[in-house]
């Protein structure tokens, strides 16, 4: 991955080099075109062509020299050549001024060679010697100082005209890694602000807006953070609403639930108080279903606290060992007895021997209790009740069984959820409690809980408790 730091290392080293090859090829460009004519090289490689030229002839005389000199002053309009003989006198001159030097004009133009180079005001004049049959001879160059390149890069510059054709690539290559950062700081600018943008519109009540940045530096980081915690705000939003949606549920349901039976309860009490009942018989009902629905709203008030105590604090287990075969058998004969009256066929099999498992028994009682409730209270149109306890592996399996109106698969997931209940519930159902304390028992206990249910087929809830030696 790339930090922010490697790229800006990465930017200067190429643009240090980019601008290096930068300066070098817009000097050239800029050379060709403002610092146009002779240099010291290309004089001296004409001269050495003409001086080859010169010394292929058998005699160094006027008439064999002048074409040579013609031919090259034809080339180079802006190049005086001459030709001397050793004492001064000239054979040719492509200027046309045939003059003679003495011995101290000729010194001169020797002496002064170097200097002139440098002056800009006099004439530059190089001067090179060969030599036939003992007789030495000159070959003279000579060209004004404007004819003469204004300066070389990386050579020397003759004069300061020389500069301006440095100064824009110059400009040029220090812009080069300028606009280069320039082009990074903007784009990490952009990439910030586009964040600060998103933090800004973080909100419980907006949707999420979710970021693109694919770039693994810091900002992307930062970026994929960022959705992340969106997604987390939103989603912890959604479970707080969830969570009150719940409590409205609840307390709507609650009032209703608690009001009708004791609506029941105040009118039944009353009859038995201003002893309006007809006979014995009537007395009885009617104490039977005060008894029923006090029974019922305790039942409600349990639940609400057992819901109370688990917001509280985590539900607390304390295991021990336990032989879960006579529990269930002593549960399911309480039920029997309970249900004798009404039509119920019950199978139960529990195996004879003893299955010994560390469990918080009365948690585990309730559990069970709950689920039998539910299958008689929801199922009992199926006039079936099924009790099971099995090994299996490294579980023990608890089945509770019944062949009523069943559940839809959309809610399998649902009613194991706080104060759900199918349809909404219907009246003197519970508060859609009793699952999601069953399923909390179970997971308490590491074990886990599963429905399965065909409607007046077969429900069955299957509680599967890790078996521990
Ligand atoms: P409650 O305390 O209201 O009974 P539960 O959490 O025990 O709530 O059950 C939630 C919902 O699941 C109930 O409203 C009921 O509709 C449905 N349900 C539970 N057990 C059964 C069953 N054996 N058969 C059909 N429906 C059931």
């Amino acid at each position: 991955m790339m930090k922010n730091r490697t790229k800006l290392w990465i930017i200067m080293l190429t643009s240090i080099v980019f601008s290096l090859i930068l300066f070098i090829w817009l000097t050239t460009i800029s050379g060709n075109i403002w610092n146009k004519g002779y240099d010291l090289n290309t004089l001296n490689a004409i001269s050495q062509e003409m001086l080859k030229a010169i010394e292929q002839q058998n005699t160094y005389d006027k008439d064999k020299i002048q074409p040579i000199l013609d031919q090259a002053h034809y080339q180079h309009p802006e190049l005086r050549f001459e030709w001397l003989a050793s004492d001064g006198s000239m054979l040719y001159d492509t200027s046309g001024e045939i003059q003679s030097y003495d011995f101290k004009q000729l010194a001169d133009r020797f002496i002064n060679l170097p200097n002139n180079l440098w002056d800009v005001n006099k004439p530059i004049t190089l001067a090179y010697s060969t030599s036939k049959n003992g007789q030495p001879y000159y070959l003279f160059l000579s060209l004004s100082s404007d004819a003469m390149k204004q300066g070389q890069v990386y050579f020397f510059v003759r004069t300061i005209k020389a500069l301006y054709s440095w100064a824009l690539p110059l400009l040029l290559s220090f812009l080069v890694p300028y606009m280069l950062s320039l082009l990074f700081f903007s784009s990490v600018n952009r990439r910030i602000g586009k964040l600060n943008q998103a933090l800004n519109l973080v909100n419980i009540r907006s949707d999420v807006v979710v970021l693109e940045d694919k770039s693994k530096d810091e900002i992307g980081q930062l970026t994929r953070h960022y959705n992340s915690m969106a997604q987390r705000v939103r989603s912890q939003a959604d479970e707080i609403e969830q969570f009150e949606n719940g409590r409205k549920l609840l307390l709507s349901n609650l009032s209703h639930d608690l009001r009708t039976p004791l609506t029941m309860i105040l009118g039944y009490a009353e009859t038995i108080h201003t002893g309006s009942y007809n006979n014995e018989n009537e007395l009885k009902t009617s104490a039977k279903i005060i008894l029923q629905r006090s029974r019922y709203m305790d039942k409600l008030l349990d639940q609400l606290l057992d819901i109370a105590r688990l917001d509280a604090n985590a539900l607390e287990v304390h295991l021990a060992a336990h032989n879960l075969s006579e529990m269930m058998r002593k549960i399911v004969a309480e039920y029997m007895l309970f249900l004798d009256e009404q039509s119920f066929s019950i199978d139960v099999d529990i195996p004879d021997e003893d299955i010994h498992e560390l469990i918080d028994a009365p948690l585990i009682e309730r559990a069970i209790r709950n689920l039998l409730d539910n299958a008689i209270r929801y199922g009992k149109d199926g006039h079936f009740l099924g009790i099971g306890l099995v090994e299996e592996g490294d579980y023990v399996c608890i089945t509770i069984k019944d062949k009523g109106r069943g559940i839809a698969p959309e809610d399998h997931e649902l009613i194991f959820e706080r104060f759900y209940r199918v349809d909404g519930g219907r009246s003197g159902e519970g508060l859609g409690i009793g699952l999601s304390i069953v399923k909390e028992i179970v997971e308490s206990h590491q074990g886990h809980i599963r429905l399965i249910s065909t409607p007046h087929v077969e429900t069955l809830f299957m509680v599967r408790l890790p078996k521990n030696q």
